[in-house]
């Protein structure tokens, strides 16, 4: 049902009421007043409409989510059927019903080997927090209760509630709210080309890798529970490990004998070309999130998925599990994110994520590193970051006073293309189903964007 024109807001009264009552997330209230809020009217494949009738290329599929593009009338009619036979449901005190089995079993068939049980939640953050929960559970039952210290990484995210903000290593999300909580330590990003100096990036992939090992014998691996990481880190940038990173992280975290849990929440469900990023990494998870591309954001689902002795221990505790949400499995969640991977694998999103469109994407991408503003250009599968720098030769940015970043990010929406900005990293991840056409577009908004930020920095483009 529509909602006739007659009683339509106007754009001048959404802003108006969005001023007066809505608390955005990640937003600067203060700024926002002043230049007024942007309000998306509708979506059809990887393009958005604002209200003026402008069109957006969504470059960054929502938040890395909308891996299956907008518009699929597939899905609303699963909500729909689903939202009409079994409107709501719980899977507490030994009830289930079928969206939410069926989905447990296509999760854990895409999963890697030794994936076994699926905890349902309904957004990445509520996975990590009930993660952190799983994690302390296992060494509770294993009778090492001491095991307690979860470590992540500085430029990692994984969500804002109480545990998975203190995981989060993006400093700014800490100090408003008195976090970390105690038992969260952070180590290195592989995050070569900030920090990599003179190293090799495979020289800087061991160092990076080496900082974990360093902090599990500083805390004593008796005391560290777990090792929390996302394949590829997304909004840190885009962060690209060296080749060298993966294996020896995953010799560390078996050595010491910490669980290793991939936080799967942006590179799961085929961003990096395989089903998940562990695929592409050769990584061994003990324990795996995943939310966002699970439903291609067409509703609200996460999942925490248990592998091997923690499976075993937890879902072998001859006791009740006092953990779980109303809406964990909400069938209406769990039918439309099972449809919306059943279109990844009937279109063989992932293959063409692999063989065909990111490889097509990253050629397009390395034709903007002659781009004086452009220090590097990464990616892989389809995800990519771009790196504005003031010299391409000592890869030094710009003074972060400038703004940078915010400057080409603003160019790129008022050309048409939606490009986030992570401080002066400029990264990408459309849908999946981008055509070769659609990328070529997205690469040529990006120039022009870069060239009018070049223009406003007075550097010649
Ligand atoms: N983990 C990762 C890797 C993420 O990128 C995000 C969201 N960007 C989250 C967790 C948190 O997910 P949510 O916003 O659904 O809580």
């Amino acid at each position: 049902m529509s909602i006739s024109n007659k009683h339509r807001p106007t754009t001048a009264e959404l802003r108006a009421l969005d001023a007066a009552h809505h608390l955005h997330p990640f937003t600067d209230h203060a700024a926002l007043g002043a230049k007024g809020v942007r309000v998306i009217d509708r979506a059809e494949g990887v393009y958005l409409w604002d209200s003026e009738g402008k069109r957006l290329l969504d470059g960054m599929a929502g938040l890395w989510c909308v891996n299956v593009g907008y518009g699929r009338e597939r899905l609303a009619q699963v909500a729909f059927e689903t939202m009409r036979d079994l409107p709501y449901y719980n899977t507490f005190f030994q009830t289930t019903h079928a969206p939410a089995v069926e989905l447990a079993a296509k999760i854990r068939e895409v999963t890697p080997e030794g994936m076994e049980l699926v905890f349902f939640a309904c957004s990445g953050s509520e996975a990590n927090d009930s993660m952190v929960k799983f994690v302390r559970y296992f060494w509770n039952l294993q009778g090492r209760p001491e095991k307690k210290i979860m470590i992540s990484r500085n430029s990692g995210y994984h969500g804002v509630t109480l545990a998975a903000a203190s995981l989060s290593g993006l400093t700014p999300m800490h100090p408003q709210f008195d976090l970390p909580l105690p038992g969260f330590e952070k180590v290195d990003a592989p995050y070569w080309f900030r920090d990599g100096g003179d190293l090799s990036p495979e020289e800087f992939g061991l160092k990076a890798a080496a900082s974990l090992e360093t902090k599990i014998l500083e805390l004593g691996a008796g005391n560290v529970a777990a090792f929390v990481a996302e394949p590829i880190q997304g909004a840190g940038g885009v962060i690209i490990p060296p080749a060298t990173y993966w294996p020896e992280i995953q010799r560390i975290c078996d050595k010491h004998d910490v669980l290793l849990v991939a936080d799967e929440v942006i590179c799961g469900f085929g961003r990096t070309g395989n089903w998940f990023g562990c695929d592409t990494f050769g990584i061994r998870p003990d324990i795996m999130t995943m939310a966002k591309g699970m439903s291609s954001g067409y509703q609200p689902i996460s999942a925490v998925v248990l592998g091997g002795r923690v499976a075993a221990a937890i879902g072998g505790a001859d006791e009740e599990l006092s953990h779980g949400f109303t809406y964990s499995g909400h069938p209406v969640t769990a039918a439309v994110a099972l449809e919306n991977i059943r279109i990844i694998e009937e279109e063989d999103l992932v293959t063409r994520v692999r063989e065909d469109i990111g490889p097509y994407l990253q050629q397009g991408l390395q034709s903007l590193a002659d781009h004086p503003l452009i220090g590097e250009v990464r990616g892989i599968g389809l995800l990519g970051a771009l790196e504005l720098v003031a010299d391409k030769a000592t890869r030094s940015r710009f003074p972060a006073d400038r703004s940078v970043g915010m400057i080409c990010r603003d160019h790129c929406f008022g050309n048409g293309l939606v490009m986030r900005a992570v401080g002066d990293t400029m990264v990408v991840s459309p849908p999946l189903t981008i055509s070769r056409e659609e990328v070529d577009e997205l690469v040529r908004l990006a120039r022009t964007a870069f060239d009018l930020t070049a223009r406003d920095l007075g550097v010649s483009a």
